[in-house]
């Protein structure tokens, strides 16, 4: 019973940004499973490398190009997969992007603006779009990738607009899951530590800051892939039932501290 609970045979997944990193590693846990899964990114190049990694570990997968900023193609791409597909079960709103940079003091417009719209609009407008498929069948799950960085202010790198852009999207989580509790689509976030992919190699190339990163955490390590993607495929499966609204901390202690 257990292990069948965690089984998501015939369901079909979207994965936003999941040609790479995170997003890749949720596709394959969620595809190994048992699930049909749809590889949503904004660069075509990046979905079939991330098509062609699943392949070569035996699962075939959908993939669609889509930019999480532009509402109207979120829409549009949500009621072409369902179309396709004959249903949406499982959204994973993933993509987002890095936002190391200037002191609040000179975040200029366009970086605000810029990191915000993939971090927190990006995920609204996708949680809207397929949740609409979502709430007309009367179920669905969807994980939105947040961040420690949602509760903690991380160091040394300054990213407000970062850290800003993910706690709204905790509590968005919180907000929708409430909202749509009794109509059958459970809405969790997970709040990674520092997880090694292309979006972090940036600190490997910055004297120091991966050892400020390390002492901050009691692990003393930093995370891998599968390991978010395994939290991610216990909440959108049956074995979180009772989950909505949840945001779940990986980060190998780094918010005891
Ligand atoms: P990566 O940069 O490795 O992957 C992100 C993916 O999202 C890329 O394929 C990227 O495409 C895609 N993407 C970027 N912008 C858009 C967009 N507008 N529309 C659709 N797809 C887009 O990042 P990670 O895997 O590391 O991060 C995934 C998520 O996890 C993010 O939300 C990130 O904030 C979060 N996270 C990451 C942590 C980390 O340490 N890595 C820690 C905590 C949270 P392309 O590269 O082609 O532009």
């Amino acid at each position: 019973m257990y292990w069948d609970k965690l089984r998501l045979d015939g369901r079909i997944a979207v994965v936003t940004g999941g040609g790479q990193g995170i997003g890749l590693a949720c596709a394959e846990a969620l595809a190994e499973t048992g699930a049909k899964v749809v590889i949503a990114d904004i660069n075509p190049a990046t979905a079939e490398k991330g098509l062609a990694a699943l392949a070569a570990k035996g699962h075939a997968a959908d993939s669609v190009t889509l930019d999480v900023t532009n509402s109207k193609a979120v829409t549009a791409a949500a009621d072409e997969i369902a179309a396709r597909h004959g249903r949406i079960d499982i959204l994973v709103a993933n993509a987002g992007i890095g936002g190391a940079g200037a002191g609040a003091e000179d975040t200029t417009d366009e970086d605000w603006l810029r990191v915000n719209n993939v971090n927190y609009n990006g995920v609204f407008w996708c949680n809207r779009a397929f949740g609409r498929h979502m709430l007309a069948a009367g179920r669905g799950a969807i994980v939105n990738i947040g961040s420690i960085s949602g509760f903690i202010i991380n160091r040394p790198q300054m990213q407000s607009h970062y850290n800003a852009s993910k706690a709204a999207v905790h509590h968005l989580t919180r907000s929708l899951a409430a909202e749509w509790a009794g109509r059958g689509v459970r809405v969790n976030a997970v709040a990674p530590t520092y997880i090694e992919t292309p979006l972090t190699i940036y600190a490997k190339e910055t004297p120091g800051m991966v050892d400020v990163w390390l002492r901050d955490t009691p692990m003393g390590r930093l995370g891998q892939p599968d390991e978010i993607a395994s939290v991610v495929q216990f909440l959108v499966s049956d074995a979180a039932s009772l989950m909505t609204g949840s945001v779940v901390v990986a980060d190998g202690g780094f918010t005891c501290w």
